[in-house]
């Protein structure tokens, strides 16, 4: 039998957006924009990612500001960098939805996973089942608030594990070979596990929604664990995506990360 464990979430960045140079430079080619391409040059050399870059793309795309070739009304351009500042100071959040960031946390609970799927604008998710997958030990996600009474909390525990096993027994579960029957089976066993029992979410968030989440959850009025991850996901960030956290404020509170954007338009 294994043993209930304590665990706190980890988060790993898993994925984000690329650019596909050949199709920019065919792109600037057709259209005469060839000049463009010193800018992304000049842009990678200053440390800004290709999300980063893509979106300022669109942003000066609507403008006809690439060049100073397409649009009568400019006489000069900004560049890369400088743009995605003017883009977040406008309010122009919009382009900022092209690029996607994908992360994985483990060892998270269901109280964070219920919080975090309520965002649903430029989000994804993917979660470990509770109906496919029966639980052998409690990993558990603990709140240091509760720690002077951690004691009760690892007796809560080895009590529902045990009863947990009991009704394994109980019920065969062993033996049953009908899968559909153990899964309808599993899925109702979890009914007695805790809200804080430890999973992984994969999620997925575009850039605007990214700035979005990252202020409001780690927030000092968020909960614990949220805070935790978001700090992790601002932590994962802030050196790749330069441009897009340049107006952010880190404040520690209670021993946790808070990230507050000077520029709330976005
Ligand atoms: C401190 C705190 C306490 C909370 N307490 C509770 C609680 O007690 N009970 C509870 O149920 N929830 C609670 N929540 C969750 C909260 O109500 C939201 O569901 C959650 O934070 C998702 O945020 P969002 O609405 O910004 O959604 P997102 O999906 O992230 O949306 C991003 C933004 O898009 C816009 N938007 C999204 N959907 C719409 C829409 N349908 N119409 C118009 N504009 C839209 C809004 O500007 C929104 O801010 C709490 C959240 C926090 C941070």
């Amino acid at each position: 039998m294994e043993q209930n464990k304590i665990v706190l979430p980890k988060t790993y960045l898993t994925g984000y957006t690329g650019m596909n140079i050949s199709g920019i430079s065919q792109y600037l080619k057709d259209t005469d924009q060839e000049e463009f391409e010193s800018d992304i040059l000049a842009a990678k050399a200053e440390g800004l990612s290709d999300g980063e870059i893509l979106c300022s793309m669109y942003a000066k795309m609507c403008y006809a500001s690439l060049t100073t070739k397409k649009n009568k009304n400019i006489s000069k351009i900004r560049g890369i960098a400088a743009n995605i500042q003017g883009t977040i100071d406008s309010g122009h959040g919009s382009v900022f939805e092209h690029c996607t960031l994908n992360f994985l946390t483990t060892n998270c609970s269901r109280v964070f996973t219920h919080e975090l799927v309520r965002h649903r604008v430029g989000s994804a998710f993917s979660q470990t089942s509770g109906r496919y997958v029966r639980t052998d030990a409690i990993n558990f996600v603990h709140d240091p608030i509760l720690d002077p009474v951690k004691d009760k909390i690892e007796k809560a525990l080895t009590y529902l594990q045990t009863i947990y096993q009991e009704m394994e027994n109980d019920l065969d579960l062993a033996n049953i070979k009908d899968f559909d029957r153990k899964k309808k089976l599993t899925s109702a066993m979890r009914r007695i596990l805790p809200n804080g029992q430890a999973n992984e979410i994969g999620f997925s968030l575009n850039l605007r929604s990214l700035r979005h989440l990252i202020e409001l959850r780690t927030s000092e009025h968020a909960e614990f664990e949220i805070r935790l991850v978001f700090g992790q996901v601002y932590n994962l960030m802030k050196d790749k995506y330069p441009a897009m956290f340049v107006d952010a404020k880190e404040e520690m509170i209670d021993d946790l990360l808070k990230i507050s954007f000077k520029n709330k338009k976005v």
